[in-house]
């Protein structure tokens, strides 16, 4: 199954949740789920289904999937890995994805979303450590150095984010449109809604 492209604020319908895709919109009360209430899309919104573990530990996965962005295929993969990795599976795959290039940089504040770090990273705006990076997957390492080029400043939607002063998560350090990864973000400071140990217990099964 590959990457979904829904538009954004049918997967937080559907899923029921907001994920925050977008950026500004998602604060504001044009939000949908803020509207409507989180009534999935389509004439059955409404219905009534009936709940299992199973459906819960698929809701968490499918959550975590549309957060990042990522197909079915590279989250099973960063669970292999992590599963490998003799530490903590959840923290370590937690690790490994916001370790991720597009999210590295949409958490450094330089753009309103992952969508649009995506779309930097993959028109060569993105240099690590003086290098151009193409692949939104990169696997940034603490100590290295994340630089977006000049021009981008000039697209709105990236200058009013990064003109708004957020203060990067404490594993990150940004300077303009110069940012570091200083080091593995610990448990307590990941910033997700998805019950991961849920994911974890889906893909054990
Ligand atoms: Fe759309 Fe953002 Fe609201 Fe989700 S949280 S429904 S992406 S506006």
């Amino acid at each position: 199954m590959g990457r979904s492209i829904d538009p954004q604020c049918r997967i937080c319908r559907r899923l029921g949740v907001k994920l925050f895709l977008k950026g500004k919109r998602c604060f504001s009360p044009s939000c949908p789920i803020e509207r409507k209430g989180a009534i999935a899309p389509g004439v059955h919104g409404e219905r009534f289904e009936r709940s299992s573990p199973y459906k819960k530990q698929l809701l968490e996965k499918q959550k975590l999937r549309a957060s990042y962005g990522i197909s079915e295929y590279q989250l099973k993969n960063y669970f292999e890995k992590a599963r490998k990795g003799g530490r903590k599976t959840d923290l370590v795959l937690m690790q490994m994805l916001e370790s991720r290039l597009d999210n590295v940089i949409f958490r450094l504040g330089l753009t309103p979303n992952r969508k649009t770090a995506r779309q930097l990273v993959n028109h060569g705006k993105v240099m690590i450590d003086n290098r151009r990076v193409t692949i939104p997957s990169f696997s940034v390492k603490p100590g290295q150095v994340i630089a977006i080029k000049e021009e981008v400043s000039e697209i709105p939607q990236v200058r009013d984010t990064y003109s708004e002063k957020v203060i990067p998560l404490p594993w990150l350090k940004r300077k303009a449109l110069v940012g570091k990864m200083v080091r593995w973000p610990k448990k307590e400071e990941l910033d997700t809604q998805v019950d991961i140990l849920s994911i974890v217990e889906f893909y054990s099964r």
